[in-house]
C-alpha cells in the first residue's frame, strides 16, 4: 500500500519521464532500462551488447549505482561514452537523475542509450525513466524460483535475459519451470539464455534489440 508521499513522488517522476521520452524521440535515441539484482551481470551484458552492436549503432551508457564509478570506468575503457549516476543510497533510478546524466551527453551522436539501473528486483519497476523498453536479467545462480517471488519485474520487462547460462548444470536450476512461469507472467517476452562474459548466446538477444531499434525508427519517421 502506498502512502500519499510515495504517490506524489511517482506522479512527479512520470511527468519527468514524459519529458525524457519526448527528448529521446526528437533526437532519435533508443533507450533501454536494464534491471537486475546486484551481481546478475548487468555490466557484463552491456559490454557483450556493445561488442556485438558497436559497428551498427553509436552507443552510450548511463550507470546507476549507490556509490562508486567502477562500472562507468569499465564501459569507458572500451571507448564508449559512460555517465555514472551515484544515487547516494537510493535503490533505483528516477527520471530527474536520467535527465541530468543525459544533459552531459551529445544525443545527436547517439543511437542507443543503455541505462544500467541500480541492482534491485523491486522498485525500479515503479519508475518510468522515459525508456523505450525495460529489460531484466536473471542469472542462473539466483534460482529459477525468482519469477514467483518478484512477478512484477518479469511482467514489466519486454525481454528476459538468463545470464551465466554456462553454469546451469552446476545449479539446481529448473529451466523448463523457469521458462514456463515467465511465459505465464508475460507471454510476449522472449527469454535469451546467454553467458555474457563469454559472449555465448548473445546473438539472439542483440538481433532482437536491433529489431526493436529499427521498429522504433519506423514509428518516428
Ligand atoms: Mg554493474
Ligand atoms: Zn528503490
Amino acid at each position: 500500500m502506498r502512502v500519499d508521499i510515495a504517490k506524489g513522488i511517482l506522479e512527479k517522476n512520470d511527468t519527468l519521464a514524459e519529458g525524457n521520452r519526448e527528448l529521446f524521440a526528437r533526437k532519435g535515441v533508443f533507450v533501454v532500462d536494464l534491471m537486475a539484482s546486484p551481481g546478475a551481470g548487468k555490466t557484463s551484458t552491456i559490454l557483450a551488447t556493445i561488442a556485438a552492436l558497436r559497428d551498427r549503432y553509436r552507443i552510450a551508457v548511463i550507470e546507476g549505482d549507490i556509490a562508486s564509478r567502477v562500472d562507468a570506468e569499465k564501459i569507458a575503457a572500451h571507448g564508449i561514452p559512460a555517465v555514472q549516476i551515484n544515487t547516494g543510497g537510493a535503490c533505483h533510478l528516477e527520471s530527474d537523475m536520467i535527465r541530468r546524466a543525459v544533459d552531459t551527453l551529445d544525443l545527436d551522436e547517439i543511437d542507443l542509450l543503455i541505462i544500467e539501473n541500480v541492482g534491485n528486483l523491486v522498485c525500479p519497476t515503479d519508475f518510468d525513466l522515459g525508456e523505450h523498453a525495460k529489460i531484466m536479467i536473471l542469472s542462473v545462480p539466483e534460482g529459477h524460483d525468482k519469477p514467483y517471488k518478484y512477478p512484477g519485474i518479469f511482467q514489466l520487462s519486454e525481454a528476459v535475459i538468463l545470464n551465466k547460462y554456462d553454469t546451469v548444470s552446476f545449479f539446481d536450476f529448473n529451466e523448463e519451470e523457469f521458462r514456463s512461469v515467465v511465459h505465464d507472467l508475460n507471454p510476449t517476452a522472449p527469454v535469451f539464455a546467454i553467458a555474457a562474459t563469454k559472449g555465448e548466446g548473445v546473438d539472439a538477444w542483440v538481433e532482437w534489440l536491433a529489431a526493436r531499434i529499427e521498429a522504433a525508427k519506423v514509428v518516428q519517421s
